[in-house]
């Protein structure tokens, strides 16, 4: 059984747990999920027993037979009106759809072709793709080596130099990337120097690097479909006392949002265990954001990991720990890795980069 196979019988599981006939899938990531299909037309039904149906174009025929061997296709440009009405053609009565994806003009187009009662599976893939399987995690720990690589050689060759502007280095940087087998940047990598460092999600300018500064980058790869995400900040030339302060303020913070990851943790408690150092050192004003995020498929995904969050850890999420510290007007900080969470075992750290303050 392919892993896209394994998957879609959770889905199945979940759907009679639900009392449905079938799941309509037509938010595209989660399709790839399911399927392996990576076309920008596709919905898939996933009926509570029996044959699975992946809806496409014509100019997928090819693709999707290749990539999703192990499904019936459907060639139809009007994807989810054909497979909708395949639903209510094969009896189902029941039909779950994705409540967050379909738009309120193409339910009423659903209702009428499928004749069934829509009930909302809201979440329920993105619930799945929240735990990683074997092929995941193998692509996430690519992608995330093929960042760190790319840090290392573009610290090792003297990329990071006074002189150089953020969007020099933000391109450089993505060019490593690619040079090591990347598919392309998870996101438009963060450059953020000097004063700038001070803005968590700042955008590469034509700032020039100058030595004092505080370099915080915040890139990542994507391999197969998987996104890495990682940050570090270095700083150009001694560090002052004040940028020392903050460096060790945040990557204590960061080491203890780690150790506090474990299956069962609350996510609230994760990151209240990095927060808490940051707020007993009267910098928790300056602390703005979440702990972290899931990633995958998507750079953000389930499950959220901060003040607002809800649930707890399971093994094998994959997820990231990054926070941060920002003086505006000064400089800034945030330290960010990606990691598996592992059931009686410390978490899986997937972006190896030192964690030491580098100073260049
Ligand atoms: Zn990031
Ligand atoms: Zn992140």
């Amino acid at each position: 059984m392919t892993a896209a196979a394994a998957r879609r019988d959770l889905l199945r599981a979940k759907a009679r747990a639900a009392g449905l006939d079938a799941v309509l899938v037509t938010r595209l990531v989660n399709v790839r999920y399911l399927t392996g299909f990576t076309g920008s037309n596709g919905v898939l039904l996933v009926p509570a027993d029996g044959p699975d149906l992946l809806c496409t174009d014509g100019r997928y025929t090819v693709q999707a037979g290749a990539q999703a061997p192990d499904v019936e296709l459907l060639i139809e440009r009007a994807s989810a009106v054909a497979t909708a009405r395949r639903a209510g053609a094969d009896g189902h009565r029941r039909l779950g759809f994705e409540s967050h994806d379909v738009t309120v003009d193409l339910h009423a187009v659903l209702v009428e072709r499928s004749g069934a009662e829509l009930v909302s599976v809201r979440g329920a893939v993105e619930e799945l793709r929240a735990v990683k399987d074997d092929e995941e995690v193998a692509a996430l720990r690519e992608a995330c080596a093929i960042a760190d690589r790319a840090l290392a050689d573009l610290v090792a060759d003297g990329g990071l130099r006074p002189g150089r502007t953020e969007r020099e280095v933000g391109r450089d940087l993505e060019s490593r990337m690619l040079d090591h087998g990347a598919d392309g940047p998870s996101f438009e990598t963060i450059v953020a120097s000097g004063p700038n460092s001070a803005i968590p999600h700042h955008r590469p300018t034509g700032r020039v690097l100058e030595t004092g500064d505080f370099v915080k980058l915040d890139f990542g790869a994507t391999f197969a479909g998987y996104h890495s995400d990682m940050t570090r900040t270095l700083v150009l030339g001694e560090p002052a006392d004040w940028q020392r302060e903050v460096y060790d303020l945040v990557r204590a913070a960061q080491a203890a949002g780690r150790e506090a990851l474990a299956v069962g943790a609350d996510v609230r408690a994760v990151d209240a265990a990095a927060r808490d150092v940051i707020v007993a050192a009267g910098q928790g004003e300056r602390f703005a954001h979440g702990l972290g995020h899931g990633v995958g498929l998507e750079i953000h995904e389930a499950p959220a990991i901060g003040q607002s969050g809800a649930g707890t850890l399971v093994d094998r999420m994959a997820v990231t720990v990054e926070p941060g510290v920002y003086l505006p007007g000064r400089g800034g900080v945030r330290i960010e890795d990606t990691l598996v969470v592992r059931a009686g075992a410390e978490p899986d750290l997937l972006t190896t980069t030192t964690k030491d303050l580098v100073v260049l």
